[in-house]
């Protein structure tokens, strides 16, 4: 298991490269944030509501996990960043004193909130838990997660549905997500936590390449890929993250907000990516796809009903390490115990951090292209995105 415990160096946040493949634009990084050290490539477990669904922050710590992500809309709305303020923020509320990442809300507004509508100075909707009325604006979304007390904060963007037309899309760049973007600057104190712009631009490369080219002369300490894993084709993912990477700043992070399967994680990386976040390695766990390094197992499957072994032989984290047979995590699943899923949850987090580990080590020795082919033949088509709706 990784003896990970994030006695990295606190401090204002800073990006260090450490090294770079020779054969593709892979790199390890090193980040320091107000709460220590994380290094990437890495995952970023999704804690929507202030946790990581079925696992506490010490099972977290032990999966090898650095970074958390939580979600600003779910938070803003229950219980409020007001109330997480007066408790002493968001590290101390949920028990995580490593690195977290907020997203802005964005994403959550254009996707669950009811009625949401858009105007050039930001969104009214209705929250999707009891309807009432909201608005966020660039400023109240960098308000609300510098409330929250993250290490990053992303910049207020407005997210189209992915079949949006080029003139549509080049309205909302040049009106809202551009403008939006320096408003968040303007709000943002500098005070050593990160502030994140994020590149839009639907599927229409020569936009991608505009908007990118355009954000990174604002003074960002990192740069995200928003709008992708959003329904296109994996054809029109590879060829927008192809147009995109190229112009990302190489002394900055770069992150690929939402995408987590190992096959896109490992393309993705060889493009110059260094952070990742998705819902899917815990939800599915939930679900019963157990990962491995053979490709995924459906533990609801009556061919595990006797079976002794654990998920994975080769795996150190603290399901497999306890020796739970696989016999066991599906009768757990079966009769909906909470242990399956906190059962199948270790094991998938920690799944995705080898995973990333083995990325960063094949990077530091020069084989990253084998690695990432291998593993994905091994894997196969990778995790499976269409098991649930997208509710976090
Ligand atoms: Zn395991």
């Amino acid at each position: 298991m990784s003896s990970s415990i994030n006695s990295g160096e606190r401090g204002p946040f800073a990006c260090e490269v450490l090294s770079q493949c020779v054969h593709s634009a892979a790199r390890r990084t090193r980040l320091r944030t107000p709460h220590g050290t994380a290094e990437t490539p890495a995952f970023m477990p999704v804690g929507t509501a202030a946790t990581v669904k079925g696992a506490d922050p010490a099972a977290l710590r032990a999966t090898g996990s650095e970074f958390v992500l939580c979600n600003t809309y779910h938070l803003a709305l229950r219980p409020g960043a007001e109330l997480i303020h007066e408790l002493g923020g968001l590290h101390k509320f949920m028990g995580w004193d490593g690195p977290i990442l907020t997203d802005s809300g964005g994403f959550q507004v254009f996707s669950l909130a009811q009625l949401s509508k858009v105007d050039d100075d930001g969104v009214s909707f209705r929250s999707h838990i009891d309807g009432s009325a909201m608005r966020l604006t660039p400023e109240s979304a960098t308000q609300i997660q510098l409330q929250l007390g993250a290490d990053v904060i992303m910049a207020f963007d407005e997210c189209l549905p992915h079949d949006a037309d080029a003139g549509s899309v080049r309205a909302s760049l040049q009106r809202r997500t551009m403008p939006w973007a320096e408003r968040c600057i303007a709000l943002h104190p500098r005070d050593g936590r990160a502030l994140f712009g994020i590149g839009q631009g639907g599927m229409h490369a020569d936009l991608r390449r505009e908007h990118m080219s355009a954000l990174r002369e604002l003074p960002f300490d990192g740069f995200a890929v928003g709008g992708l894993s959003v329904g296109e084709s994996s054809a029109d993912f590879r060829r927008i993250l192809e147009a995109t990477t190229p112009l990302m700043p190489t002394d900055k992070p770069r992150y690929l907000m939402g995408v987590g399967s190992a096959a896109e994680i490992l393309d993705a990386v060889a493009l110059g990516i260094d952070m990742f976040d998705c819902v899917l390695p815990t939800r599915n766990a939930r679900n019963g796809q157990a990962l491995t390094f053979n490709g995924p197992l459906r533990m609801r499957n009556a061919a595990h009903t006797s079976d002794a072994r654990v998920l994975e032989d080769a795996c150190d984290c603290a399901t497999c390490a306890r020796g739970f047979s696989r016999a066991y995590i599906r009768h757990l699943l079966m009769a909906n115990e909470i242990l399956g899923a906190m059962l199948m949850t270790t094991h998938n987090l920690r799944f995705m951090q080898r995973l990333m580990q083995r990325i960063r080590e094949s990077i530091a020795h020069g084989d990253f292209a084998d690695f990432a082919a291998a593993t994905k033949s091994a894997i196969g088509s990778g995790l499976d995105n269409k098991d649930a709706p997208d509710k976090g």
